[in-house]
């Protein structure tokens, strides 16, 4: 079966986030170093094939794509932007990291500040979380009333829409690590001094709040997976699995859009250089 189908949130379906194991490999077999050895050639495929739709993407100029990333944290969201992405053509990429809103972002609309930086046609969109913030760590920590964050799912399916409406295509990932795996790379963190500034003692804070998040995730997994925007949950525990499923996936999304340059209206053989 393909990464897609194995991955997919059924709209209205929900799924039990502790039914899927995070260092599952659904879609490889083998040992463990034959499966990592395929996932990193096909990986390089993917990228390979994702640049030349890239840039039928952009040369067409009337679609978009939209990727968003959600995970815990240390879920693998940056390593993702790295090695899936990074390999594409930087200026048809845009990249955004959602961080706590500011007093402007929180005197508007939740959808403000997401909706400007959503991708223009021709162009690649990565959220680094998202929109979906809204429901996730400002419903586990109350930031604002249940009656307004509940009501968010239904303005993020409409947002989603209209998005798609316009020529977004949208793939949402979730990069589902077990708590072990956080706690292993949180210690990795603290003990290389390269990564040390990637670690909040806040982290630990949220952590504690981990079933409550994975709850959280539940909910708008099976609320706002949608045939036009679509959830995935990636069994993210081994990043070579990750990359492999996320880079097999949006590969298979820019093979279905199947961008085309527009053709010239004139004809270039009749064309003299002298
Ligand atoms: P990082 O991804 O490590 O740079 O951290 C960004 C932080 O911003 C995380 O703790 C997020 O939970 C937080 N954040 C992002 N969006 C929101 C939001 N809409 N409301 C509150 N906190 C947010
Ligand atoms: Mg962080």
């Amino acid at each position: 079966m393909h990464a897609h189908d194995l991955h997919v949130v059924a709209p209205d379906t929900g799924v039990t986030l502790a039914s899927i194991d995070p260092q599952r490999t659904p879609g490889l077999s083998g040992s463990k170093e034959d499966e990592r050895a395929r996932a990193e050639a096909e990986l390089a495929d993917n990228i390979e094939a994702m640049k030349l739709l890239q840039r039928r993407l952009y040369a067409e100029g009337k679609r978009a794509l939209l990727v968003v990333l959600q995970g815990m944290d240390a879920g693998g969201k940056d390593g993702t932007i790295r090695h899936v992405l990074g390999g594409l053509n930087p200026q048809g990429v845009e990249v955004t990291s959602f961080k706590r809103p500011t007093e402007r972002e929180l005197a508007h609309d939740f959808l403000w500040r997401v909706h400007r930086h959503t991708p223009g046609v021709g162009m690649i969109g990565v959220f680094n979380r998202s929109h979906y913030e809204d429901v996730l760590v400002v419903r586990v920590h109350s930031l604002v009333p249940e009656a307004v964050w509940s009501g968010r799912y239904e303005q993020i399916n409409a947002f989603e829409r209209l998005l798609a409406a316009r020529g977004t295509v949208i793939r949402k990932f979730f990069l589902h690590i077990s708590k072990e795996e956080q706690r292993e790379r949180f210690m990795a963190r603290l003990a290389e001094p390269e990564k040390q500034w990637k670690f909040e003692p806040g982290d630990l804070a949220e952590r504690k709040h981990w079933d409550d998040y994975q709850a959280a995730y539940e909910t708008a997994l099976a609320r706002c997976s949608t045939d036009d925007a679509p959830w995935f949950v990636i069994p993210a525990d081994r990043k070579w699995y990750r990359n492999w499923a996320i880079s097999t996936i949006l590969r298979r999304t820019l093979e279905e859009m199947a961008p085309m340059p527009p053709k010239p209206d004139f004809d270039p053989a009749s064309i003299v250089i002298d």
